[in-house]
């Protein structure tokens, strides 16, 4: 996975809730952070949060706003 400055991705796809992390259930349902503090929808499991975050950082490279929803 290719990194992109500012994008780090929080607790390496941990599961987050607002306000924080949910760290008792870093695999299961939840949002993925990014470190530039965009939040992903609910997403079911870490595999999915982390296949967002290389999504979002695509968006990113591509002029976007880093907001992506599509395949949830
Ligand atoms: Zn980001």
């Amino acid at each position: 996975m290719t990194r992109l400055a500012g994008h780090g991705l929080r607790h390496e796809g941990a599961a987050f809730s607002m306000p924080k992390v949910r760290a008792r259930d870093a695999a299961g349902p939840g949002m993925a952070l990014c470190e530039c503090g965009t939040y992903s929808p609910l997403i079911k499991n870490r595999a999915q949060r982390q296949q967002w975050h290389k999504d979002h950082k695509d968006d990113i490279r591509r002029g976007g706003n880093g907001i992506v929803w599509e395949g949830m």
